[in-house]
């Protein structure tokens, strides 16, 4: 393993077997793999994975740790493109034993402080990682979640997030209309309706479609760039 300038990017190349690997959603994977030694991270970094199998080794794509650095296992909540025939569509075919390969560690999303997370489809798996932190430091406090989706069957862990989260867990469904859902794409006035004294950071994850729509939005509020943390996916 070397370690580069500063924390932001550890390159190193280790071989990991999977213990589990199911389905979260429809097409969501929750893949459970065995930890290297001597891996660090932070809640909300990613990875450059890749698969442990002929012709596939080099096929590097990022993906986010939604287990802790203090977990004795690492865990990636995976969204399956089956039309993009990459690797996610690759991991569909793993099973239990099958072996990843872990190439860096890298990832702008840290915590600051209290605010609201604003999340697109797999952009929330920084969020998972770092609300997980949070639970287990007591300090939930008042952030929230706002979280867009097309359907409440496309909802990552949204049970988890309820119980830890409360009302401070706003589901958006574009392509459904639920009672106690928020119905369409995050506009300003979701968002405006979350801010209260608590809200100091902003901290933003999806497409780049749904990023620089919620970010024209927090402008639109008057918020500025150095209270916004951010990763497109
Ligand atoms: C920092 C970071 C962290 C991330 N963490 C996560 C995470 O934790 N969980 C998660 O689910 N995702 C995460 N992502 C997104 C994830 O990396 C991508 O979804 C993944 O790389 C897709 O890989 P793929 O090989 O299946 O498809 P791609 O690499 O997107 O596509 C493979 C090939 O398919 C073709 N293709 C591309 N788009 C289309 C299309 N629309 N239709 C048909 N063909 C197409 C192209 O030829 C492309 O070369 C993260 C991204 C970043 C940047």
């Amino acid at each position: 393993m070397y370690r580069f300038i500063d924390y932001k990017f550890i390159a190193m190349k280790e071989i990991v077997t999977i213990s589990t690997i199911e389905h979260l959603t429809h097409d969501v994977l929750r893949i459970i793999a065995q930890k290297p030694a001597e891996l660090s991270y932070n809640p909300g970094q990613a990875a450059d994975v890749s698969i442990n199998k002929v012709g596939w080794e080099e096929e590097l794509r990022p993906f986010t740790f939604t287990s802790l650095p203090t977990d004795d296992h690492i865990e990636f909540n995976i969204k399956t493109y089956p039309s993009h025939k990459g690797v996610t569509n690759e991991l569909l075919s793993l099973h239990t034993g099958d072996a990843l390969i872990l190439h860096g560690v890298f990832g702008d999303i840290a915590y600051k402080g209290e605010g609201v997370f604003i999340a697109g489809g797999a952009g929330v798996t920084p969020f998972v990682a770092i609300f997980k932190q949070l639970e287990v430091d007591n300090k939930i406090g008042g952030n929230k979640l706002i979280f867009a989706n097309k359907t409440k069957a496309d909802i990552i862990r949204e049970d988890e997030f309820k119980k830890l989260l409360g009302n401070n867990f706003i589901n958006v469904l574009s392509d459904e209309n639920i009672e106690g859902y928020e119905h369409g794409y995050i506009s300003a006035e979701i968002i405006k309706k979350q801010i209260d004294e608590h809200t100091t950071y902003y901290y933003l994850c999806g497409p780049p479609p749904m990023m620089d729509a919620a970010e024209k939005h927090l402008h639109s509020l008057g918020i500025k760039d150095d209270v916004i943390i951010k990763e497109a996916f």
